[in-house]
């Protein structure tokens, strides 16, 4: 059963333009945390609509999240100081799956990034990882996921910074190169679809993070759903409930 919680506000910083590192203080959160899972939170705008943002890591009592001001919500988020309560409502959805899997590769773009960080520490530092981003000024945690990853590739589109070009190419020439038995992705839908069509050209499982736009967050409105390969009452799949992370031979993008 979804509990809404309440969140101390610890630290913040602004690590790139617009985009805010948050750790709150939350126990019952932290210790239920499954890697790719999400909160949805309650902003403090208008609207009274949470806004669902990934759940970056999760620790002892301490939960992260990371998020880009793009509207009136991550507006209003960004504002909340140190010692402020947060009301969250979460973790929420189904996250990423870890078998035993012996080459792994982490591939993600812009803020959706952010989801993959707790998912490369519990790959025990063992995954390659492929971070995108448009350009050097919106690059962010590459030390960070350097630090828990066998290597880790930075790329911008526009080439200012790392690989010059669609990090989705990097990795494909990765792969046709060395062993890969899972791919693990989030990131805008010109990348995810990339990268899907790049796995199951090689016959490599995969599962990708949608962040779709979101109503309630807990089944019950619709308001994110996506199409599916199945037929009759699973054609339509909800982001929130039965993702964000599906098999990428599962959902149609
Ligand atoms: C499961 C999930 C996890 C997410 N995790 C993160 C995260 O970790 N960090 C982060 O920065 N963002 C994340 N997002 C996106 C985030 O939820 C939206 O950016 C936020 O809801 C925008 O709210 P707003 O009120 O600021 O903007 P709004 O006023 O609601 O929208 C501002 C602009 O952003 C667009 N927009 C809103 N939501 C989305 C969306 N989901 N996808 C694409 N465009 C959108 C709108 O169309 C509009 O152009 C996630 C979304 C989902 C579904």
């Amino acid at each position: 059963m979804e509990q809404i919680e309440k969140c101390k506000v610890i630290s913040k910083t602004e690590i790139v333009n617009g985009v805010f590192d948050f750790t709150v203080e939350n126990e019952n959160i932290a210790k239920k945390t499954k890697c790719g899972q999400f909160l949805h939170i309650d902003c403090g705008d208008k609207s009274f609509l949470r806004r669902p943002i990934s759940i970056c890591d999760a620790f002892d009592d301490k939960v992260r999240f990371i998020f880009e001001v793009k509207g009136e919500g991550t507006k209003e988020l960004s504002q909340k100081q140190v010692g402020e309560y947060i009301d969250v409502l979460g973790p929420l959805g189904h996250g990423f799956e870890i078998k035993n899997y012996k080459n792994p590769l982490i591939i993600g773009g812009g803020i959706g990034i952010f989801p993959l960080f707790k998912l490369a520490k519990e790959l025990n530092s063992n995954a390659n990882v492929f971070l995108g981003f448009r350009n050097k000024d919106r690059v962010c945690m590459e030390d960070e996921f350097d630090s828990v990853s066998k290597m880790c590739i930075v790329g911008t589109d526009d080439g200012s910074y790392g690989y010059n070009g669609y990090i989705a190419n990097a990795m494909e020439h990765y792969i046709k190169n060395n062993p890969c038995d899972v791919i693990f992705s989030c990131g805008p839908m010109p990348m995810l679809k990339a990268v899907k069509g790049i796995a199951e050209e090689n016959g490599i499982e995969c599962q990708i993070s949608l962040e779709q736009r979101m109503g309630c967050g807990i089944g019950a409105c619709l308001v994110c759903v996506c199409e599916s390969i199945f037929e009759g009452t699973n054609k339509y799949l909800r982001v929130c409930k039965n993702g964000p992370v599906f098999d990428s031979k599962v959902v149609k993008l």
